[in-house]
Order: structure tokens, then sequence, then C-alpha cells
């Protein structure tokens, strides 16, 4: 069962929703502090024998918006059947909820510091704040570009500082690489904020999703797995919450299947609505790892960004995708990389998309 409490609840309504459940026989309580930068949601969580614990109990306290059953699946990023309940959270200054659409323009991976820079100034350029930049690539042959790991981590937060970037989506493959950040952060005078991206291959790896968990400092970017169920996504994503950090977007990015080709995979935007149904999670779509190659259709308009259509028609609210000032020279995805003069075309392209949501939406209130 969970107790939800109006935004900014003092100490004194928490502690009586706390002696209320004292009551009960076999009651534990757990709360959830959310801290958004201008609010603070608290949720308290009833576990244990809550069959025969009556909701009016709770109800009736000063301070209580909601109590909600939960079934044991996704207790805490779940639904739980509700409709318009609060999606998302505050970091670093960016509103990470459905309300708007946030473009995380980037390096799949830094390689040199003119192209970080490059890319900073064109994001400035066109008022974006959001970025991705990958120092710590899990590369599928041993062979292959590693990433620049904690070497570049001090000159990408300062040119992400200069360009009034407020979050770079950065993947962590080893929970030392949060602590790299952290110190490098600090280091650098926090000039801006990161989000940890569980990569797809990590979507199971128990450790590190509990070592994000854990710190409550920055929000996480969970990508689906690439071969394991939907429903196994999501409990990796319950392991986050459950750990203590309930800041997760959850990003699909494509399955592994030879019936997705040419795409590197399928693309599987369509279940942005049942990641919407099932969970309180906002939802990104990554249009880069999921179709992978610059194609354009017979309209002149790259496979990429139709993909991104399909993904922002159904209320995604959050686009990952990768954009390089030479995609020939990339070290990693070139391919799929968009040219920095196309960033743009596309925001175009996504502000438009966003409107036409928006549109359908107004059309189904009336
Ligand atoms: C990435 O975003 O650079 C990446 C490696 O993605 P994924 O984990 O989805 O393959
Ligand atoms: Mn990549």
């Amino acid at each position: 069962m969970i107790v939800m409490l109006e935004p900014d609840s003092p100490e004194s309504v928490v502690a009586q929703v706390e002696q209320t459940a004292a009551q009960f026989k076999d009651l534990s309580v757990r709360r959830h502090v959310v801290k958004g930068d201008e609010h603070t949601i608290t949720e308290i969580y009833l576990l244990g024998h809550t069959q025969t614990v009556p909701a009016e109990a709770f109800e009736a306290l000063p301070g209580v918006r909601r109590v909600v059953r939960v079934s044991a699946k996704y207790r805490i990023i779940g639904r739980h059947g509700q409709t318009g309940s609060q999606v998302g959270f505050e970091y670093n200054g960016v509103d990470f909820s459905e309300r708007s659409v946030k473009v995380f323009a980037g390096l799949c991976a830094v390689d040199n510091r003119t192209n970080v820079a490059k890319v900073m100034s064109t994001l400035k350029a066109h008022g974006i704040t959001t970025t991705r930049m990958g120092a710590y690539k899990p590369r599928t042959s041993p062979y292959e570009f590693q990433g620049l790991g904690a070497s570049c981590l001090p000159w990408v937060f300062e040119e992400a500082g200069k360009a009034g970037v407020k979050v770079v989506a950065m993947e962590v493959t080893n929970p030392r690489h949060v602590d790299e950040i952290r110190d490098a952060l600090a280091q650098a005078g926090d000039p801006t904020g990161v989000m940890l991206q569980i990569g797809t291959r990590n979507a199971q790896n128990f450790e590190l999703l509990k070592a994000v968990g854990q710190q409550g400092r920055f929000p996480v970017l969970f990508k689906r797995g690439m071969g394991i169920t939907l429903e196994e996504s999501l409990n990796a994503c319950e392991y986050v919450a459950s750990e203590g950090n309930p800041k997760i977007v959850f990003c699909l990015r494509g399955v592994k299947t030879h019936l997705g080709e040419p795409h590197r995979n399928m693309v599987d935007f369509a279940h942005v609505p049942v990641v919407r149904r099932l969970t309180r999670l906002p939802v990104c779509i990554d249009p880069s790892h999921s179709v992978g190659r610059p194609e354009a259709g017979p309209d002149g308009i790259p496979d990429i960004f139709h993909a991104v259509g399909q993904g922002l028609i159904a209320g995604a609210s959050m686009v990952l995708i990768d954009f390089h000032p030479d995609p020939e020279a990339a070290m990693c995805d070139g391919p799929q990389a968009l040219r920095l003069e196309n960033l743009p075309r596309f925001r175009a392209y996504t502000d438009r998309v966003r409107k036409a949501y928006e549109d359908v939406l107004a059309l189904a209130s009336v």
C-alpha cells in the first residue's frame, strides 16, 4: 500500500502516517522521498499484510493526497491503474516530466575535446541544455575503441558548463565509474549534471543496478535489455527504485533480432504507451541505436527521423540521439550519427511531431 502525501508535506504529516501504521500488526514502513528543484514529494510504503488494513485510516489524515493498493509487481515504479498521476522528476533545473520533450543530442563516444566543444557550442546555439557523451564504452570486440574513460571527464564537464548544458547522459558499466564522475564534477566545480546511463548490455547487471539505486544524487537512464522481455527490463528498473532511487527514465532502443534488418535492431517504439501504462516512468526513445543507419525514405526523410516520429507521437518525452561533427571519422557508431548541421532540422521535426501529439491529446479531451 502506498500513502502519497501532498507535495512538500512537513515532517509532522509523515510522523502521523507512521504512527497510524504502527497501530497495525506486522506492518513495516518505508519512506520514499523525491527532491525536485521546486517540490519534494514523499510517498510512504506500507509493507506486509496490508489486505486487512483499511485505506480510510490513512485517507482521513491531513496532508494525505491518495492511498493506493499496489500489486506486488513494480511496487515503486508501477502506475497501479492510476491515470494522470505524477510522472517524472526534476534534476539540475531540467524537468523530466511528460510536459515537454527533452532532446539529448551528442556523441556516442567522446573522441577529442574539439569535437566535444563543437557539439556543445551547436547545442548552445539552438538552446538545447541536454546532451549525451559516452566515456565508458561497452564494445563487442575487445580490440575496438573502449572510450576515453575518466581522462576525458574534466574537459567534457568544463565544455558542458561553458555551453550552459545542464545534464549529460553518460553510460556507466561499473559502480566505480559513478565515483569517478562525482569526483570529476567536484574538481570542475559542478558545472553541469549527469544522468547515469545503464546500457542494454547491463540491463540485468544487478550489482550495477543496486549501486545506481543506492546513490540518490544522479538520475538513471535505463536502456531496455535487447534480448530480454519488457517485464524483465521493468523489473530491473524496480531494482534501482527499490534501492532508494526512483529518478529513472526508461529508454526504448530496439531489440535484437535479424527480423529487424536492414535496421540494426527491431524498432520497439510501439511499446511507448505500454511502458507509460504500466509505470510512472517517463519514456525515452533512442532512434540511433535502434535504426543504426543513415538512409532516408523516398520522401528524403531519414529512417532515424521517422522512428523518432513514431516514438513522439506515442507520447515519449525524451530522445537520446547520436550527432557527430564528422560521422565518417567517429570512433564508435559513426554510420548512425547525424551531422551537426542537421540539428536545426531535427529540432524543427521533433517540435512539429510533439505539437501533433498535443493536438491529438486536445482532441481526445473534447
Ligand atoms: C549507447 O547509447 O551508446 C549504447 C551503447 O547504447 P545501448 O546500450 O542501447 O546499445
Ligand atoms: Mn553507440
